[in-house]
């Protein structure tokens, strides 16, 4: 019978020395410095940061690693382990939406969008180049951003790495990462230069959840993001005392489909926010969404139908217009529904030490409510998903849920510790039964920020 392949937790120093190496390989000298970013596992909220949602996402202790070197002839060159032999080199200046292809947008991305959007302290110097060796730990494709990890550690490298060309810039005092790592501010800023990067270069039409996350969450802490002012809510989410864990299971399925599917459910979100007249979706829901009781979070649910309502007559509309005939209403429903369930599930995470067990229980059954919605209403899943989702709830999962954009990805469960190794032979051997690619089980503690590494 097919045994769980379990990945292992990266050992982050051993992590800094490998792409290190790799860079002195490479390029036959020493790198200046070595940066890095994790992916997010989001626990609640898809589909609805490009809407003015709020989401709730964590960093991964997997991240990506980017050893850098100054040059001083405007050229921008880079590898990466992921992508062997394929070396890829580009005058900054020369860089626009549209004239790179492939996973180089996403590096080269950052520099373009830091000099169209940056502000003084984030353009790039004119003759401001660099080397970069890239290596990962986030699974490539996986729903886990390994994107905004690249761009992210991307970002921090170029900022750094560009200081001894700054007039302004003050190199000298403190500890080196000050210049990039302490202010949330700039911190901020650079997620929108990250985003920029994804949306016109990389032309991904991705929302701010990832690189929020991985440029600005807090040390072992989740996030509560309201995404119509991008303002950040840390919180312990101490699953350990509640002897609970986060089981993460990469189910190895591609999602390329994800641009095409992706894109067409934003642009029919964002156009039903539209015909009601709204700057973001999120508006058409009460101002407050909190639901500290069950009996609050009916009475909010039955506000929505209203909304439900409101939303009908804006959708007839659009199917009157210039929508495709089989413009899915689930689509939208998903965002509502989702917008609301992380309004009550950041109540329950920030209390559970008064609420105990019932809080995790009830978080548990909001992340299956919101995998039933990215199925069903979103349709967004596959059968991989599904299965994983269904013998995780089988074998004592709390919960269990698609994490990020779907057709493909990971899944995340919330399980009793104690039911961990059970829960992972089971899935590893439905998959073998139904003939499907082999799953990987990845330990999950809560890690930390984009950082410089030395
Ligand atoms: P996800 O962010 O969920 O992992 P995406 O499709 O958004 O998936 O981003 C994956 C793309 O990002 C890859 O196809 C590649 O172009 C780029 N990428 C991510 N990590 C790396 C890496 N370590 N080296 C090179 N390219 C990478
Ligand atoms: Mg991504």
């Amino acid at each position: 019978f097919a045994q769980p392949q379990w990945g292992t937790l990266p050992d982050h120093r051993a992590q800094v020395q490998k792409v290190r190496a790799a860079f002195v390989e490479k390029y036959g000298v020493e790198p200046d410095g070595v940066w890095s970013a994790p992916g997010r596992l989001n626990l609640l909220g898809e589909y609805i940061d490009f809407l003015g949602g709020s989401c709730m996402p964590m960093p991964l202790p997997y991240r990506t690693y980017v050893a850098g070197k100054l040059r001083e002839d405007g050229v921008l060159r880079a590898n990466s382990q992921q992508m062997p032999g394929d070396e890829r080199t580009v005058i900054i200046r020369d860089i626009r939406p549209g004239n790179l292809k492939g996973w180089f947008t996403y590096v080269a991305g950052v520099a373009w969008s830091m000099n169209q959007e940056g502000g003084r302290d984030i353009c790039l110097p004119k003759n401001f180049g660099a080397d970069l060796m890239i290596d990962s730990r986030v699974p490539v494709g996986g729903g886990l951003s390994s994107s905004a990890a690249l761009e992210c550690s991307t970002a921090l490298a170029l900022l750094d790495l560009s200081c001894p060309l700054r007039a302004d810039c003050d190199d000298t005092e403190e500890a080196p990462s000050d210049q990039s790592s302490g202010n949330d501010e700039l911190r901020a800023r650079l997620a929108q230069v990250c985003i920029k990067a994804e949306n016109e270069v990389a032309g991904a039409r991705t929302g701010g959840l990832d690189q929020t996350t991985s440029l600005r969450s807090k040390p072992g802490q989740a996030l509560v993001v309201d995404f119509r002012d991008f303002s950040i809510e840390p919180i312990e989410a101490d699953l350990d005392s509640a002897n609970l864990s986060f089981l993460v299971i990469n189910t190895n399925t591609p999602h390329e489909l994800a641009g095409g599917g992706f894109a067409a459910r934003r642009a029919a979100s964002e156009a039903c926010a539209r015909a009601l007249g709204l700057d973001y979706l999120r508006n058409a829901l009460p101002e407050d969404l909190t639901c500290s009781t069950l009996q609050e979070r009916e009475a909010k649910l039955w506000r929505l139908n209203l909304v439900d309502e409101k939303t009908t007559l804006a959708l007839d509309a659009l199917e009157c217009s210039d929508t495709p005939p089989d413009f899915p209403r689930g689509w939208v429903r998903h965002a509502f529904h989702d917008m609301t369930l992380v309004e009550r599930a950041a109540y329950l995470l920030k209390n559970t030490s008064d609420l105990g067990q019932p809080a995790w229980e009830e978080l548990g059954r909001l992340f299956t409510e919101s995998f039933v919605s990215m199925r069903d209403e979103l349709r967004v899943s596959r059968p991989e998903i599904d299965l994983a989702v269904a013998t995780c709830l089988e074998r004592g999962a709390l919960g269990a849920r698609l994490v990020g954009g779907g057709f493909g990805g990971a899944v995340m469960a919330l399980i009793p510790s104690d039911k961990v190794d059970d829960a992972a032979a089971a899935v590893a051997r439905a998959y073998a039964e139904s003939g499907f690619a082999a799953p990987e089980f990845l330990p999950m503690v809560a890690g930390f920020a984009a950082d410089k590494d030395f």
